[in-house]
């Protein structure tokens, strides 16, 4: 065995030589605080390897809606993994990726009904995205590029890399590596529509389609706008022939106090990708679901219209078994309502803030809280003060924010926007 020096910030136990090797998300290997040792997770809670417990605001990046080790999810998980884990997806299927694919088709609206799986949520946007310049190609047109927003965020990928911010957004560096796409200057919220309509027809020929995350831009600083810009795109849309996609990675699943954004907004996409909560954060999976005349563009004798896409691990079954378990749930719990019932208690909790030195906005929609600063200064320090206070609280951005199981107790709710209303006035 060889030994490595060891260069991280805290040398010593055996922990320190196994994250050694560990090359952390988004993080400064170099300065950053080590990774805290997770043991083990019941309901909304996180147990730490040194015995402390947190409670999770962020649901594990939104996945974990019925929050952890639900039994009905580890129990379809285990039964499913009794019969087989996974089997390749070209040529062969299964009960859980079909009862799955007809499930999410009938709970979404309209024709969304042709369902393409893969693993991750980028994956997902990197599929749509191809859908909708084939669709195109099929027809012999060549139409590379897709109107995108200001303050969007869909991956950390190549393609969808290049329809996040490239201005503002973590993914500015990269500028030049990545197809150019049409970045609307108009923040998704502005209500410029003839604005957006002269860059539309001056670019047309080279757009095969808009994306959006609809009602909250997440990661790129969890950002609301109202139903009514949805409305606006799909007129948009609609007039100059666009495909309209709308990632509901992040919003799906009852997080903006509907099943899905698109539903709630009475807005119908073409082409809607879903992850995260898909599988109630037990494993991971994604799809993009096609209306019908997507689907049909690719529907021909011509093997060449195929779509050109087939992740190793797509449908995988014990992902599907899960995702079938949560929405099993779904359908015997009002999730979605006790979304909605959180907005009430976080708008009432998180309100003290306002007007708090650095407090620039504090906003609140269903399951999604949200304080924004001015400048986080010290995140490292702001993120260490929450795990201090007994909760998981991960700022991004300039912006404290909350998106809990969905499952959290009043109390526990109230644990979160007490440490928050305590770290953010100290
Ligand atoms: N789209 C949205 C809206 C997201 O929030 C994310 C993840 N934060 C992604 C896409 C990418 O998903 P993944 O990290 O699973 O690739």
């Amino acid at each position: 065995m060889t030994t490595i020096p060891f260069s991280g910030p805290q040398p010593g136990g055996a922990h320190d030589i196994a994250a050694h090797h560990l090359w952390q998300p988004y993080t400064q290997m170099k300065t950053a605080v080590p990774a805290l040792p997770v043991v083990a997770t019941d309901g909304v809670r996180i147990h730490l390897e040194d015995g402390r417990t947190l409670i999770d605001g962020i649901a594990s990046w939104w996945t974990a809606v019925h929050g952890y080790n639900h039994p009905h999810l580890t129990g379809a998980i285990r039964a499913q993994l009794d019969q087989f884990a996974h089997v390749m997806f070209g040529g062969l299927t299964h009960a859980p990726a079909r009862d799955l694919a007809a499930r999410l088709a009938a709970r979404l609206p309209a024709d969304l009904n042709h369902v393409f799986f893969a693993e991750s949520g980028s994956v997902a946007v990197e599929v749509a995205m191809k859908m909708a310049v084939q669709f195109w190609l099929n027809r012999d047109e060549r139409r590379l590029r897709f109107v995108h927003f200001h303050g969007g965020y869909h991956g950390d990928t190549a393609a969808t890399m290049a329809v996040c911010d490239p201005e503002e957004g973590m993914h500015g560096h990269f500028k030049g590596y990545f197809p150019q796409h049409l970045l609307s200057h108009l923040p998704v919220t502005d209500d410029d529509e003839a604005k957006l309509a002269s860059q539309i027809e001056a670019n047309l020929e080279s757009l095969a389609g808009m994306i959006v995350e609809p009602r909250v831009q997440g990661a790129g600083g969890m950002r609301f706008h109202n139903d009514k810009v949805l409305v606006r795109l799909r007129r948009l849309c609609d007039r100059f022939g666009l495909l309209l996609i709308f990632d509901e990675i992040f919003v799906g699943f009852g997080r903006t106090g509907d099943m899905f954004a698109c539903e709630g907004a009475g807005v119908l996409p073409d082409i809607v990708t879903l992850s995260k909560a898909l599988t109630g954060g037990m494993s991971p999976l994604s799809c993009a679901v096609a209306r019908t005349k997507v689907f049909d563009a690719f529907w021909d004798d011509d093997p060449n219209k195929s779509l050109m896409h087939g992740p190793t691990y797509m449908a995988h079954a014990l992902g599907c078994a899960a995702a079938n378990a949560s929405l099993d749930l779904f359908e015997r719990h009002d999730r979605v309502g006790a979304a909605r019932t959180m907005e009430g208690q976080m708008a009432q909790e998180l309100a003290p803030l306002r007007g708090e030195n650095d407090v620039v906005d504090v906003r609140v929609k269903a399951g999604v809280g949200v304080v924004q600063l001015r400048k986080i200064n010290n995140l490292q320090g702001l993120r260490q003060a929450f795990v201090e206070e007994g909760v998981w609280i991960r700022p991004l951005g300039d912006v404290v924010y909350l998106t809990p199981p969905l499952t959290i107790s009043a109390d526990d709710l109230t644990q979160l926007t007490g440490a928050i209303r305590r770290v953010l006035t100290r």
